[in-house]
């Protein structure tokens, strides 16, 4: 690519919940405008930040020896602010009072909801970089953090193994996913489970008891049954209650796995993930694209308009869940 005439001043920002693999793509970015000559500055906090007018000019050495590092250097929030006419209205102010010319917003589904209706309001160029651990944004095939995540919990589900085949118990584990059960189904095959609740499907007590039952007659010396926190049926005390009503020769015991899920060193996936869509953002920018989120597709990289990202649902591989079944017997 040739380096565009004009040096531009580009802000970055994590915005939402944290997971590992931020300060990897926060690197790329500002890697990748130091390479093409233009200023980066990082605002604090999302877009509280914006809001508050805190920022750190970034130099190349703002990002060294943060690529491993799990959670954010530029820090992560929620803003209520944001989300009101007056506090949108003080980001854009502020960003015209420090020549901004174009923004990079590293986010799940509500940040780019937000920057849609802020860029609606105060035009100006912003590339998404997608990150949840929960991989439910449309437009990628995976989001930065999601492979971290599903390591940590194959991790705990095989130590939790460990101590259920010791002492021929039942657990129920809860991973994260209020909406999605893409970590519940891909930890589930990562990690062997016996059953698998998400929010997607309608979870039957019955059919949880007739393969917990199978299992015992089998005589297996452990089981383990994987909840999505937003199942229908409850979270992994209430169905493990109703599970031991149905049939009590099981020693049940329950594990909510919980925060440990969003952090920790990012995987190998997640760092090339975040290096790759760093660039490309600052790439987009460069190219004079604008309001769109990068992302990854059958590996070659994609942008889609962030009206399209926010209100298209991804679709859920159910194929999954059938793997899933025939390997559980
Ligand atoms: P994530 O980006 O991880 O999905 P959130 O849903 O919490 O996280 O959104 C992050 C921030 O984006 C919110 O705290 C808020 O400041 C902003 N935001 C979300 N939805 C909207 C909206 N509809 N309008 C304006 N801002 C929003």
């Amino acid at each position: 690519m040739t380096k565009p005439k004009k040096k531009l001043k580009i802000g970055v920002l994590t915005t939402g919940g944290d997971c590992p693999g931020l300060n990897a793509a926060i690197r790329a970015v500002v890697r990748t405008c130091i390479f093409y000559g233009h200023d980066v500055v990082g605002f604090l906090r999302g877009y509280e930040g914006l809001i508050e007018n805190q920022f750190i000019l970034m130099n190349s050495h703002s990002v060294s020896n943060i690529l491993q590092r799990g959670g954010t250097i530029l820090k992560t929030a929620r803003s209520e602010r944001f989300k009101t006419v007056e506090g949108r209205q003080k980001a854009a102010e502020n960003l015209q009072s420090l020549s901004i010319d174009a923004l990079i917003v590293i986010g799940g589904d509500g940040s780019f909801r937000g920057i849609e209706t802020f860029t609606r309001e105060h035009p100006i160029p912003v590339i998404g970089i997608p990150k949840t651990i929960d991989n439910d944004i449309y437009g990628t095939d995976t989001a930065i953090g999601y492979d971290t995540a599903l390591n940590t919990v194959v991790q705990a589900i095989d130590k939790i193994r460990d101590t259920a085949d010791s002492h021929d118990r039942l657990f129920f584990v809860e991973v994260m996913g209020r909406d999605a059960g893409m970590i519940a189904v891909l930890s589930g095959i990562g990690s062997g489970a016996e059953a698998i609740l998400i929010p997607e499907t309608k979870t039957r007590m019955e059919q949880i008891v007739q393969i917990l039952k199978r299992g015992w007659n089998r005589k297996k010396t452990s089981m383990i049954v994987i909840v999505a926190e937003g199942d229908d049926a409850g979270g992994a005390y209430r169905i493990a209650d109703e599970v031991k009503k149905k049939f009590e020769h099981f020693d049940t015991r329950v594990s909510v796995l919980g925060h440990m899920q969003r952090g920790g060193s990012p995987s190998c996936a997640d760092r090339v993930l975040a290096s790759r869509l760093g660039v490309a953002a600052v790439e987009a920018l460069i190219e004079g694209r604008s309001n769109e989120m990068v992302g990854i597709v059958g590996n070659r990289i994609v942008h889609t308009p962030f009206p399209e990202v926010v209100n298209t649902k991804k679709e859920f591989p159910m194929d999954l869940m059938r793997i899933a079944e025939i390997l559980s017997l």
